[in-house]
């Protein structure tokens, strides 16, 4: 507390990223790509021009926008570009959430959606999961002030169909329906197509997870027109620079590159399903997952415990201190050395 704060900076609860620890410990705990980013990548750091860094980036991120719209087959104006996702939702809340109904949102998803309504003043109306873990889509209603959800979820790591989502589309109407495509290349289904359909859809996504480049902070949202217009709004009277020329022409390498791209999410997808076999093997019960991690608890022994347990073994997972996922572990999918390593130590802890 300070008497020099604004009032509602006291009132904010500001989202805890997962940690990035300073010791060498194998990572699992934020869901970054283990495998690095297109060689592409590495030429342009090597090549770029020193003297190209005086000059103040292009304001609209043109050139990376057109890679995106080509990559999503959309027009260039369709396409939002900002520092991380979470910078595009946080100006997607600003832009299209801010009204006297709820925001509409599953109770269990991204953390960081409760954040921005504090930070806005937003009021938030969370809606409970069905049985299995999955978003009920026929809760959401055409006169909330907005509808939120990350598909596949997190961490419940479940994904709905297009035609799902499709359907919700042509119930909501009226207001802004917002999916965070942030693991949606791990074995989801995009919703990109639908947004010529339905100019109330907006769709972000991030270069953080399959692209492996959570380390340059980039995400974008694709939308109709005028909902791109409504962020650039928020953003040009935010900061008119919020993605850089270095990020910029990395960012491009990596969207050229579809082979790597290809084989860096296969792998993942294929280390995903091995590892949700051994982790069943030793008795942990592990929701299905379309994404780049695996939501996991075991009847016997402890979340927290064996949280603890790998931490002192050199591994870093997540552990969520909320009730509902008090007794889960979520594990990032790594390379099969690290995954082989996450099971050695699994094995000894509940031997
Ligand atoms: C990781 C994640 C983000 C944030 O991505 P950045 O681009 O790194 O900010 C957004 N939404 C969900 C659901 C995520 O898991």
């Amino acid at each position: 507390m300070s008497r020099f704060w604004s009032p509602n900076v006291h009132s904010l609860t500001p989202y805890v990223p997962g940690e990035q620890p300073r010791e060498q410990l194998i990572k699992l705990n934020t869901n970054e790509n283990p495998y690095s980013p297109a060689p592409g990548v590495g030429s342009i750091l090597r090549d770029f021009r020193t003297d190209h860094l005086r000059l103040y980036p292009d304001p609209s991120s043109h050139e990376l926008r057109e890679a995106l719209a080509r990559t999503f087959g959309v027009e260039v104006e369709q396409v939002f570009v900002g520092n991380g996702s979470d910078e595009v939702l946080a100006f997607a809340f600003q832009a299209f959430f801010c009204h006297q109904q709820a925001l509409q949102m599953p109770e269990i998803s991204y953390s960081f959606y409760p954040v921005y309504c504090n930070l806005y003043g937003i009021t938030r109306s969370a809606l409970p999961l069905d049985a299995q873990w999955r978003i009920d889509l026929d809760a959401f209603s055409n006169d909330a002030g907005g509808v939120v959800f990350a598909n596949p979820n997190a961490p419940s790591g479940h994904g709905h169909t297009r035609k799902d989502i499709n359907t919700l589309l042509e119930r909501i109407r009226d207001t802004v329906v917002l999916v965070d495509e942030a693991y949606v290349d791990f074995g989801g289904e995009s919703v990109i197509p639908l947004v010529a359909e339905h100019d109330n859809l907006l769709v972000t996504g991030t270069f953080s997870k399959s692209r492996s480049l959570a380390g340059i902070r980039l995400g974008y949202a694709v939308g109709s027109r005028e909902l791109i217009e409504g962020l650039e709004r928020v953003k040009n009277s935010f900061n008119s620079f919020p993605v850089d020329s270095l990020c910029s022409a990395v960012a491009i390498a990596a969207l050229e590159d579809k082979e790597h791209f290809e084989a860096c999410r296969t792998a993942v997808i294929t280390t995903r399903e091995n590892t949700r076999q051994r982790l069943e093997q030793l008795g942990f019960d592990v929701l299905p997952s379309q994404t780049n991690f695996l939501l996991t608890s075991h009847p016997k022994y402890d979340a927290a415990q064996l949280f603890v347990g790998l931490r002192k073994r050199g591994i870093l997972v997540r552990h969520f201190n909320t009730e509902a996922l008090n007794n889960w572990l979520r594990i990032s999918i790594g390379t099969d050395n690290e995954m082989n390593s996450l099971i050695e130590a699994l094995e000894s802890l509940c031997a």
